[in-house]
C-alpha cells in the first residue's frame, strides 16, 4: 500500500466514527394523552430537520428525521388511550431515521421542534389529533414567551339561552402545568402539576355540590394545555370566570404564602409578581405550545373592544380575588394581602374576569409537605370557594339561579369586607352593596366619611331582595 492511500484508509477510519457522533441522537420518547389528541415527544441530542405523513390502508404515520439515530426503544409509546398501536423504526438512506406509526384510527399530524430551557433539551413533538378535534393553525415555532395581544373576541354568553331559564353560574378551573411541564418541583419531587390538580378536582367537587353553580375543569388529566388554548376552553364552556391554579418556586426557598393575581395592564406589582409572572408565561415554551392558535381578526378594531371589556373584567378580577384572598387568609398564611397584578397570559381574556390563585410556594419545605396533605388541599379549596359564592352572591349575571335568588328576596349574605378604593365614598359603597350609608358607618364605626384607599370596610349581613 502506497502512503496516499494508507492516509485515505486512516482518513475513513477517523471520519466513520466522527460522522456517527456528528449524528443527532433519540435519547427517550414519551406520550401524553389528552381528551381529543395524543402527543408524541423525542428527546434529542440536538436541532434537527424533520417532516411529518401519513399514509393510509393501513393508516400509518410516518415521522423522518434527518441525520438522526435512535438510541432508546419506543415501545413505550403505545396502549392505553393512545390510536397507536405499533411503532416501527428503519433507516432511510444513509443517516435518516424512520419512525413508523401504525394507528388504530385516521388522526391529523402537526409537529413542531422546540430548543432547550431550563427543564429540557431539544425536542421533536408530533401531535395527533383525533377526528373531529379542532386542529390548531400552526403559527411559529416559538412564541414570545412576553405578552402577546389577546386571541379573544368578546362574545355574548347569555344569548343562547331563553330568558326564563335559571341558568348556573359557571366557573372553569384550570390546573396550571400538566404534560411535559410539570410545573414546580418542591422538596422530594413534589410536583406542582399534581398538587394543582388535586386541589382544581376538590374545587370542582365542592362548586358542583351547590345549586346554581357548574364547575369545568380545564385540564382533566396529566397533559399540557398551551395557555392561550386554556382560556379557550374555558370560553367554550360558557364560563363566566376563570380561575387558574397554582403552587409556584420562589427564588427564594424561605418565601411562603398564598397569593391572588389579576392581570396588569401597566407592569406587575412586586418583584415577586413579576418573577411568577414570567415563570408562568415560560410554561408554553416548556409544554410545547407550537400549536397556538391566532385569530386574523382586525387588529385596531380587536384592540379597542379589547380595551372596554377588559376594563369592566379587571375590576371584577379584582374583587373575586380579593374575595377569594380574605377567605384564604383564614386557613394558610399569606405571601400578599392584596390582590396582586401581573400580566400573566391566561389572565388575558377580556369576556371573562380571571384570577391565578397561588396556593402557597411549593420550594418552602413546609408548605410543600402541607400542599401534599389532603386535608390542607380540601381546605384549599373550600377558601377559594367561598370567595367565589361571595363574588357571585353580590354580582349574580342576569338569567342565573342566584340573580333569581336575589331578586325574590331568599339570598342571604353574610358581612364582608371591603377595600376602598380610590374614588370611592361611603354612599357609593354603601349603594354597591344594597344598604343605607348609616349601616356602612355603624358596621365601621366612622365617625366621619372620610375614607382612605386601602382602608378595609365590614359590610354588614344583608338580605338583596329586589334592586
Ligand atoms: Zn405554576
Amino acid at each position: 500500500m502506497r502512503i496516499p492511500q494508507l492516509l485515505a484508509a486512516l482518513v475513513i477510519c477517523i471520519t466513520l466514527p466522527l460522522e456517527a457522533l456528528a449524528m443527532t441522537q433519540v435519547n427517550s420518547a414519551r406520550l401524553w394523552r389528552a381528551p381529543d389528541n395524543t402527543r408524541l415527544v423525542f428527546d434529542l441530542t440536538g436541532p434537527v430537520e424533520h417532516s411529518v405523513f401519513t399514509l393510509s390502508a393501513p393508516d400509518r404515520i410516518v415521522i423522518d428525521i434527518k441525520k438522526t439515530q435512535l438510541s432508546t426503544q419506543l415501545s413505550g409509546l403505545t396502549g392505553g388511550k393512545s390510536p397507536i398501536t405499533q411503532v416501527r423504526t428503519g433507516k432511510q438512506g444513509t443517516d435518516e431515521l424512520r419512525i413508523v406509526l401504525d394507528i388504530s384510527e385516521q388522526v391529523t399530524p402537526k409537529s413542531f421542534t422546540l430548543t432547550p430551557n431550563q427543564q429540557y433539551g431539544h425536542r421533536l413533538v408530533v401531535d395527533l389529533f383525533d377526528q373531529g378535534a379542532s386542529v390548531p393553525k400552526q403559527v411559529a415555532p416559538q412564541p414570545a414567551a412576553t405578552a402577546a395581544p389577546p386571541a379573544a373576541t368578546p362574545t355574548a354568553k347569555l344569548s343562547k339561552l331563553p330568558a326564563s331559564h335559571k341558568r348556573d353560574i359557571v366557573i372553569a378551573i384550570d390546573a396550571g402545568h400538566g404534560g411535559e411541564d410539570p410545573g414546580a418541583i418542591g422538596p422530594g419531587g413534589v410536583r406542582e402539576k399534581d398538587i394543582v390538580l388535586k386541589i382544581a378536582q376538590e374545587l370542582q367537587r365542592q362548586i358542583n355540590a351547590e345549586k346554581g353553580f357548574r364547575a369545568e375543569l380545564v385540564r382533566t388529566g396529566d397533559y399540557f394545555i398551551p395557555l392561550r388554548r386554556r382560556t379557550e376552553i374555558a370560553r367554550k364552556k360558557g364560563a363566566d370566570l376563570f380561575v387558574s391554579v397554582h403552587a409556584d418556586a420562589a427564588p427564594r426557598a424561605a418565601a411562603f404564602g398564598a397569593s391572588v393575581f389579576a392581570l396588569s395592564d401597566s407592569g406587575a406589582t412586586s418583584e415577586t409578581a413579576r418573577w411568577l409572572a414570567d415563570s408562568e408565561n415560560r410554561s408554553d415554551l416548556i409544554g410545547g405550545a407550537g400549536n397556538v392558535k391566532l385569530h386574523d381578526k382586525d387588529a385596531m378594531l380587536a384592540g379597542v373592544l379589547l380595551d372596554l371589556s377588559m376594563t369592566a373584567s379587571l375590576s371584577s378580577s379584582l374583587d373575586v380575588g380579593q374575595k377569594v384572598l380574605s377567605n384564604m387568609g383564614r386557613i394558610t398564611a399569606l405571601h400578599k394581602k392584596r390582590v396582586e397584578q401581573a400580566g400573566f397570559m391566561v389572565l388575558k381574556s377580556p369576556d371573562m374576569p380571571s384570577i391565578l390563585v397561588e396556593t402557597g410556594f411549593i420550594s418552602n419545605p413546609g408548605e410543600s409537605k402541607k400542599l401534599a396533605n389532603r386535608s390542607h388541599q380540601q381546605a384549599l379549596a373550600r377558601s377559594i370557594h367561598t370567595g367565589i359564592r361571595q363574588f357571585f352572591q353580590q354580582n349574580p349575571p342576569p338569567g342565573s339561579y342566584v340573580a333569581w335568588l336575589r331578586d325574590s328576596g331568599k339570598l342571604a349574605i353574610g358581612p364582608r369586607e371591603h377595600v376602598v378604593r380610590s374614588g370611592e365614598s361611603v354612599s357609593l359603597i354603601a349603594q354597591r352593596y344594597q344598604i343605607s350609608p348609616a349601616q356602612l358607618r355603624n358596621a365601621n364605626k366612622l365617625k366621619s366619611d372620610a375614607l382612605k384607599v386601602g382602608q378595609l370596610l365590614t359590610v354588614p349581613a344583608t338580605t338583596l331582595a329586589g334592586q
